[in-house]
């Protein structure tokens, strides 16, 4: 079986227990102001115009066959609900600007990548991450890919928005030894504003996965979203009544906007950065409740 990828990174620290291997699976199924991974969004490859390299010809405008490409005030951009992904303006700009991400690999090809760095693993309680996007909008790929690192004694991860029904909740969690999951806000029409979906199901998944795994709660601190000390209280306090032990806060950052750009993708949060201190200041306000509450950078 195939599945869309747009990344697999070796050696991370920062996505579960030890040393681990990051897949990125492409697709998405929230669109959240703020994502910092705008290529993880669309489900297929995309054409990316790195604008440092761009120099303005139009060569890539003339020679799209499908009427993909256009320009205005800020440059040339692609349509990506016209471009078939030929590659015609990718072999023709003079700059090499543009490139696809995105690709395709099969399960087999995943695992046997990820039990590459099975030595790192065992000498750190590492293992593979499955992330996103939201890894789950693949759910029969994700599935035999957690099955077949299972298989071969690697311990499985996923970071998850929890976004789909409990049905899929219960097929992922016995093959999964560490949960991420995100809680974005107990408010739904907020989260609806802010995200494009009702939070029920990622709530849902949130408590079940708390009920059956070892389980980090994720809470992206986001400027007009969730930063008020009574939001993460709220936050707080269903960590703390669906049995969370630990929950890790991601203050708002914008490293993420000049891939918006290239991805001639509109960024319309228009925030400043929270720092660490500041989200921190906040937290030292609430009542925890005994929750380990960790404030950190993603
Ligand atoms: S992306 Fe390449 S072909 Fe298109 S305008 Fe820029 S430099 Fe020219
Ligand atoms: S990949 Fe093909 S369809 Fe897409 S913008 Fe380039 S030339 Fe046009």
């Amino acid at each position: 079986m195939t599945g869309h990828l747009f990344n697999i990174q070796r050696f991370s620290l920062d996505d579960g227990p030890g040393i681990r291997t990051v897949v990125f699976l492409k697709g998405c199924n929230q669109v959240c102001l703020w994502c910092h991974n705008p290529e993880s969004l669309l489900p297929a490859p995309q054409v990316l115009r790195k604008d440092s390299l761009c120099t303005r010809c139009g060569r890539c405008e003339e020679v799209c066959p499908h009427g993909a490409v256009f320009h205005n005030d800020a440059g040339f951009l692609t349509d990506h609900t016209k471009c078939v992904r030929c590659g015609h303006c990718i072999d023709l700009c003079p700059s090499d600007a543009l490139m696809l991400v995105g690709y395709d690999k099969t399960v087999e090809e995943v695992v046997k990548l990820v039990c590459k760095d099975r030595d790192f693993y065992q000498r750190t309680g590492g293992g593979v991450t499955f992330s996103g996007g939201e890894p789950a909008v693949q759910s029969e790929f994700l599935l035999q890919c957690l099955e077949a690192c299972r298989e071969q004694g690697i311990q499985t991860a996923i970071e998850t928005n929890g976004n789909y029904p409990l049905e899929l909740t219960a097929r992922l969690s016995p093959l999964l030894d560490y949960v991420m999951v995100d809680v974005k806000h107990t408010d739904d029409e907020k989260h609806r504003r802010f995200t494009g979906v009702s939070n029920r199901q990622s709530l849902a998944s949130a408590q079940y996965y708390l009920a059956h795994n070892a389980t980090d709660l994720r809470v992206p601190v986001i400027p007009a979203f969730n930063d008020t000390a009574d939001e993460l209280q709220d936050i707080l306090r269903f960590a703390r009544e669906s049995g969370a032990k630990k929950v890790t806060l991601l203050p708002y950052h914008t490293f993420g906007i000049s891939k918006y750009t290239n991805l001639s993708m509109p960024y319309t949060l228009g925030s400043e950065p929270l720092s660490v201190a500041a989200v921190q200041a906040m937290v030292d306000t609430l009542d925890t409740g005994g929750l380990a509450v960790e404030v950190n950078e993603r």
